[in-house]
C-alpha cells in the first residue's frame, strides 16, 4: 500500500490508503469479537487516522471498537519523565474517548515480570488490529513483532505526517527536494475529514469478554475525573514510583502534557509569538518558538492542526511561511528519512561524501575531549554548551539554535564520530521530552552532515559544516542565555 495514488475528488477519504501499511498480510478473523486499535505514538482521539481506519473497519463488519493503550517499563529510556508525560496526557485521551462513546483502556505494566501478554490476548480476540506507524522509539519494531506473533491482520497507519507518507515512497535527499512535493500536496492534505464515533458499542457480554482477556485492571481515569487535581497527581506519582524504570530523570512539571494543554500552547503561540517568528526565533534566551515539539512527538496534537492554525492567523506571511516550513518540510523530511532508510540512525546510512570525509579525518587529534559522564553532568569548559545541556536536563528541550551548537560541539569532543553519534542519541533521548522522535534522528544526523553539502576540509570536521559556540554571540545573546541556565539549583 506504500505507493503513489492519483489525486481525485475522493482523495481526502482515500488518504487512508497511502497512510496504511499492511504489516503481516494475514487474514482478518470473521469470528473476532472486536476491531482493536492499539494506540502507541498518536496519543489522541481527534484527527487520528489510525483510529479513523479502525472505526471504518468496525462499522463495515458490524463489530465494536476497542482502543487499547499500554505502558511498559521496557521502552527505550523509560523514566519518570516520560511516564509522567504519558500518564497525565492519557487523562485527556480517556476524557475525549468517553465523550465520543469509545471503549478506551490504559494498562500500566509496572515491572518487567508482570503479565506481558495483555495485548496478545486482546489481539487474539480481534477481527484485525490497527496501530500507529512510527519509525522510532521502538514503535514500528513492536508492531512488526506483534504482526508475527498474532493470528490476524495488523495494519499500521501514519497519523504523524500532514502529507500521507506513502505518497513519498523514496528517501528524499534534501529539504529542497521534498519541499515542492509537500507544497503541492499540502492543502488537500490539510482538509478536515468529518469525525464520527463507531456505530456499535460493546455489549455487556463483550465488555465481560474484554475484561477477561485483559485480566489486569485498567487505570481508573473515570474515577480520577471526579477527584481533585492533587489527589490524582499523588495517585499517578504513586503508580510511577512502583514502575521498574529510571527514576533519576525527573518529570518536567512546568510542561503540562495532553491534548488540552497542546491546543492552548498552539493558540498562545499563534496569537502572541508567530507574528515575529522570523526575527526572534533564533534568540535562544527569548524562547520565541512554539514549544510544540513534545506535543507533536507524543501525538497530543496533529501537525495538520498546527499548520491550519498558522495559516488562518493574521501574522505576516513571511512568519507564517517560515513556521510552516519547519513543521511541514523539516519535520516530514525527518519522517521520510526514517521511513525510507534502513538503519536510519547509523553512520553507515549517511551519504558517501560523509563516509569519505570521516574516514580521512578519523585519526585527527581531538584537542579537547570529555567523557559521556562529563557531558551528562554539563561539566565542560564551554559555558554555552553547559547551559544547553542544563536546559535539556531541567526543561526537557533545547532551543533549536542552541541545539545545533550543542550537537556540533560533541563531534569535536568525542574520541570518534561513532562516539559522537551514540552520545548525542543517548543524551537527547534520555532527557528530551521530544526525544526518540524522527526529528531526533534528523537533528543529530544533520549535525553529522545529513542533507547538507561539503563545507571544505578542516581538521576533525573534514567536510562537515563547522559550528562553534565561540561564534554564537554573532547570532544571539549568549550571555543572557548562559545566565538563564547558570546551573544554580538545577540538579
Ligand atoms: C542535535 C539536534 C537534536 C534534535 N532533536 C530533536 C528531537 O529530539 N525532537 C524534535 O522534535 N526535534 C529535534 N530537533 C529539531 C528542533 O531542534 C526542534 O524540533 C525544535 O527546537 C522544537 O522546538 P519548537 O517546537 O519550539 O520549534 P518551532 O520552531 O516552534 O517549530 C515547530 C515545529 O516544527 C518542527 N521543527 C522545527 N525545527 C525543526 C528541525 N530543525 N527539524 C525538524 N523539525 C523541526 C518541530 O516539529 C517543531 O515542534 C533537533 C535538532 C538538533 C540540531
Amino acid at each position: 500500500m506504500d505507493s503513489v495514488h492519483a489525486l481525485d475528488s475522493d482523495y481526502v477519504r482515500d488518504q487512508l490508503v497511502p497512510r496504511t501499511t499492511d504489516v503481516n498480510q494475514k487474514r482478518t478473523r470473521p469470528d473476532g469479537a472486536w476491531v482493536l486499535y492499539w494506540m502507541q505514538s498518536t496519543q489522541r482521539i481527534e484527527e487520528n487516522w489510525a483510529l479513523r481506519a479502525a472505526i471504518r473497519a468496525a462499522d463495515k463488519v458490524g463489530k465494536p471498537l476497542v482502543i487499547h493503550q499500554g505502558l511498559d517499563p521496557t521502552y527505550p529510556h523509560a523514566s519518570d519523565r516520560h511516564h509522567h508525560h504519558i500518564l497525565h496526557a492519557a487523562r485527556d485521551t480517556a476524557r475525549d474517548a468517553d465523550a465520543r462513546g469509545f471503549a478506551y483502556q490504559f494498562v500500566l505494566r509496572r515491572r518487567r515480570d508482570d503479565d506481558r501478554r495483555v495485548l496478545d490476548r486482546l489481539a487474539a480476540d480481534a477481527y484485525c488490529v490497527f496501530t500507529d506507524r512510527f519509525p522510532t522509539a521502538g514503535v514500528d519494531a513492536r508492531t512488526w513483532r506483534l504482526g508475527e506473533r498474532v493470528d490476524c491482520r495488523v495494519l499500521a497507519v501514519d497519523s504523524s505526517c500532514i502529507v500521507p507518507s506513502g505518497l513519498l515512497p523514496k528517501a528524499e535527499w534534501a529539504a529542497r527536494t521534498i519541499r515542492p512535493k509537500l507544497a503541492k500536496l499540502r492543502d488537500v492534505s490539510l482538509e478536515r475529514v468529518e469525525e464520527r464515533g463507531p456505530r456499535r458499542a460493546l455489549t455487556r457480554d463483550e465488555q465481560q469478554r474484554l475484561d477477561d482477556a485483559r485480566r489486569v485492571d485498567a487505570l481508573p481515569f473515570r474515577a480520577w475525573a471526579e477527584r481533585d487535581a492533587d489527589a490524582v497527581n499523588r495517585a499517578i506519582a504513586q503508580h510511577i514510583a512502583e514502575c521498574e524504570i529510571d527514576h533519576r530523570v525527573a518529570p518536567v512539571t512546568s510542561f503540562v502534557p495532553g491534548a488540552t494543554a497542546a491546543a492552548a500552547r498552539l493558540d498562545e503561540f499563534v496569537h502572541a509569538r508567530l507574528a515575529s517568528y522570523t526575527t526572534r526565533r533564533n534568540e535562544a534566551a527569548d524562547d520565541w518558538t512554539s514549544h510544540l515539539s513534545p506535543d507533536l512527538h507524543y501525538g497530543h496534537i496533529a501537525a495538520a492542526a498546527v499548520v491550519r492554525a498558522a495559516l488562518a492567523s493574521d501574522a505576516p506571511r513571511a512568519d507564517v511561511d517560515a513556521f510552516v516550513d519547519q513543521v511541514l518540510t523539516w519535520r516530514e523530511l525527518s519522517y521520510n528519512w526514517c521511513l525510507r532508510t534502513p538503519r536510519f540512525d547509523a553512520l553507515s546510512a549517511l551519504p558517501d561524501w560523509i563516509q569519505r570525509t570521516m574516514a580521512a579525518h578519523a585519526a585527527d587529534p581531538r584537542e579537547e575531549t570529555y567523557t559521556l559522564e562529563a557531558l551528562d553532568q554539563a561539566e565542560t569548559d564551554d559555558a554555552l554548551w553547559n547551559a544547553a545541556q542544563r536546559q535539556l536536563v531541567q526543561q526537557g528541550v533545547i532551543h533549536n539554535y542552541a541545539r545545533m551548537l550543542w550537537g556540533k560541539q560533541v563531534i569535536r569532543w568525542a574520541p570518534t564520530y561513532e562516539d559522537a553519534r551514540a552520545w548525542l542519541f543517548h543524551l537527547n533521548d534520555r532527557y528530551a521530552l521530544d526525544g526518540r522522535d524522527p526529528n531526533s534522528v534528523g537533528g543529530i544526523m544533520w549535525c553529522l552532515g545529513l542533507w547538507d553539502r561539503s563545507w571544505g576540509n578542516k581538521p576533525i570536521w573534514g567536510g562537515l559544516r563547522p559550528m562553534l559556540t565561540s561564534r554564537a554571540k554573532l547570532k544571539f545573546d549568549v550571555g543572557r542565555y548562559v545566565r538563564q541556565w547558570s546551573g544554580r539549583g538545577l540538579r
